[in-house]
């Protein structure tokens, strides 16, 4: 590991969340495609709002999130031109759990979980959203590349969602962030656009931010 790379651990929270959620919730996972792009197109609506008092982070033209399998790699990269992160973005936001809506969800499906009679974790993520580490589900590493908009440094933070993540400095030509999943042996189904196609429509069809799949490669 070179010099520039940080190892940060965990918040306590997001340890247990990260074991629910992978462990809770496998009949769902599709789901992390509609958390990320609800997240990509968050940012993307963000970036347009700062925009309107700020001209230099208006949104390029052809604005869009990319959903981009890699056959080769077997990764699945989501990539947005929206707000990006800052390094301290990326630790705060991907390293702790800072929102009462996920803290909620994880006491809920810590609550859900023991006891007799019908399982009701799953019907959870309906109700509170996962949100970014439902990408575990499908993913035994994930990295995300970010640069905030307006600002100089791009950062990749990566964990493999089990106690720690790492920071260290990278590059990105625009604003943005690009989610680089790399999926489990288990999750090839993510490498076929017919499938992240079946997957967008019937969770992500009232983005109003254009949603672009690539067809896969290799
Ligand atoms: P929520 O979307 O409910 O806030 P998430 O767990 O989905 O929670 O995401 C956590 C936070 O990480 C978001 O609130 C946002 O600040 C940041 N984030 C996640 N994905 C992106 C992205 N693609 N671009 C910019 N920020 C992001
Ligand atoms: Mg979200």
């Amino acid at each position: 590991m070179s010099e520039t790379v940080e190892r940060h651990e965990f918040g306590a929270e997001v340890g247990r969340l990260l074991d629910l959620v992978v462990h809770a919730l496998y009949s769902d996972r599709e789901i992390f495609l509609r958390e990320l792009v609800a997240n990509a197109a968050d940012a993307t609506d963000r970036r347009r709002f700062e925009a309107l008092t700020n001209e230099a982070l208006a949104l390029p033209s052809d604005a869009r999130v990319l959903i981009a399998p890699d056959k080769a790699a077997r990764t699945l990269t989501i990539s947005d031109s929206g707000i990006g992160m800052s390094k301290e973005d990326l630790a705060q936001n991907l390293g702790t759990i800072a929102r009462s809506g996920t803290r909620a969800f994880s006491q809920a499906l810590g609550e859900a979980k023991g006891g007799e009679g019908e399982d009701l974790r799953p019907s959870l993520i309906g109700q509170f959203g996962v949100g970014f580490y439902s990408a575990f589900m499908v993913a035994d590493r994930v990295t995300v590349t970010s640069r905030r908009a307006g600002g100089e440094e791009t950062w990749t933070w990566a964990s493999d969602g089990k106690g720690s993540y790492t920071l260290e400095p990278a590059s990105r030509e625009q604003a943005g962030t690009d989610i680089v999943l790399h999926l489990k042996e288990d999750a090839d189904e993510y490498l076929e656009s017919y499938r992240l196609d079946h997957v967008v429509r019937k969770w992500a069809d009232n983005i109003a931010v254009p949603i672009a799949i690539r067809d896969a490669e290799g």
